[in-house]
């Protein structure tokens, strides 16, 4: 079978070649961390390491955070989401929002946020301004003494926008210092410079199989202090951050791909960013009609959403797929009916417009010749999709 081309870098990264090699030697990897047998103690070394690869990465070392590891961002923005009816146990629906958000982010953000609403908390979604853009002013003027957490997304996953989370902690912050701040930081893990310890948040996620590891495991980082209730009750691993044996395997391939981002991360961004310059000459080149979502302000080096009038993102998946090039389209899939991207909704588009949008978001690193093959192929599958399609519908 031939191998494919991952341009949905976003969705999974895939394995680092150096936690391919990891899963060859699962050394100690089968053990509980928990055992006081040194196959236990190994593996808790393992653990112990790997959070000390992942602080560095975050440029958190020596400071107030502390990371728990779970199974991944969704359980991390969960258990942060899930602490708001542990502190207030009684909504009283004149007050004001217990959590305030923004409409552009990831569902393991807004499906708690509707819970809570559903439990009769009022939470505030900031939508985007005309330009797309999140006002840290907008993010304050919806809090009030009744707000616990404010929450905003280091950068989204299908436009690769930045958000402006250190303004928004240091407004919000100024005018209420007992807010605390949260930040879903999964796709600026390694795409950005680490300025993850510039920020001031209380909390925030990140997801391990963004990077290179293994799917299954990220990680909660919270500030001293921050008292966070764990989601997961039972044992008193992770401090009592987050009980359940440790998912050691996942943990240390997590450590590892974070040690892979220190060393190479300048130079990862680097060619990422050529990367995508190319892309974006290829399709412009070829399809002047195809706009670029969010492409001018502070974006991520690797992500491309673009709307190709008239084409079927869908279609383009599937049709790309069989050419062995793996993208992801603006729609996602809810009981096997695709829904517009609501990320795409909310900066404007409409519903058939999303549903005519596409992402490609690149790795770091490809084969020789193979990120000149796959526009080939991309440009190639667009043709001929466009062309089907103008038939079909006319
Ligand atoms: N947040 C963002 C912005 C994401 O892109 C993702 C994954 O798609 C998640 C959260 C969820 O991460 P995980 O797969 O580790 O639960």
């Amino acid at each position: 079978m031939n191998e494919s081309s991952n341009f949905d870098a976003n969705a999974s990264y895939g394995l680092l070649p150096e936690v391919s090699e990891l899963l060859r030697s699962p050394e100690s990897l089968g053990l509980n961390p928990s055992s006081i047998h040194r196959g236990g103690q190994r593996a808790r070394a393992l653990i112990e390491r790997a959070r000390e690869q992942v602080t560095d990465l975050l440029g958190l070392k020596g400071s107030e955070y502390r990371v728990v590891f779970t199974s991944g961002a969704s359980e991390a923005n969960s258990t942060v989401l899930a602490s708001i009816p542990e502190a207030q146990t009684s909504p009283d629906k004149d007050d004001g929002s217990v959590v305030v958000t923004t409409a552009l982010e990831h569902p393991s953000v807004l499906e708690p946020v509707k819970r809570l609403e559903s439990r009769g908390f009022n939470c505030s979604l900031v939508a985007p301004t005309d330009e797309g853009i999140i006002s840290p002013e907008e993010v304050l003027s919806n809090c009030s003494a009744s707000t616990q957490w404010v929450s905003v997304m280091g950068a989204n996953n299908e436009t690769g926008q930045i958000l402006p989370v250190a303004d928004v902690v240091s407004k919000v912050q100024e005018r209420y210092p007992s807010i605390k701040i949260h930040s879903d930081a999964v796709q600026v893990l390694g795409k950005t410079e680490t300025v993850l310890d510039k920020w001031g948040v209380d909390a925030l996620s990140i997801s391990g199989h963004k990077i290179g590891a293994l799917p299954g495991v990220g990680a909660l980082v919270i500030r001293t202090g921050s008292d966070l209730a764990p989601l997961i009750l039972g044992g008193p691993q992770e401090s009592r951050y987050r009980a359940g044996t440790e998912n050691t395997l996942g943990i240390a391939s997590f450590g590892l791909a974070a040690e892979v981002w220190s060393r190479n991360g300048e130079g990862y961004r680097q060619a990422m960013e050529d990367h995508r310059r190319y892309v974006k000459a290829a399709l412009l080149e070829e399809f002047p009609d195809i706009e670029l979502n969010m492409d001018k302000g502070p974006r991520l080096p690797n992500t491309l959403s673009v709307f190709i009038p008239g084409v079927s993102a869908d279609d383009l998946v599937v049709a790309l797929d069989c050419e062995h090039v793996l993208v992801s389209s603006g729609a996602a899939c809810a009981s096997g009916k695709p829904l517009p991207s609501h990320v795409l909704t909310a900066l404007g588009r409409t519903e058939e417009e999303a549903r005519q949008t596409l992402r490609i978001s690149l790795r770091a690193e490809y084969k020789p010749g193979e990120l000149e093959r796959a526009c080939d192929v991309l440009r190639r599958t667009i043709r001929a999709v466009k062309t089907h399609e103008r038939k079909r519908y006319g």
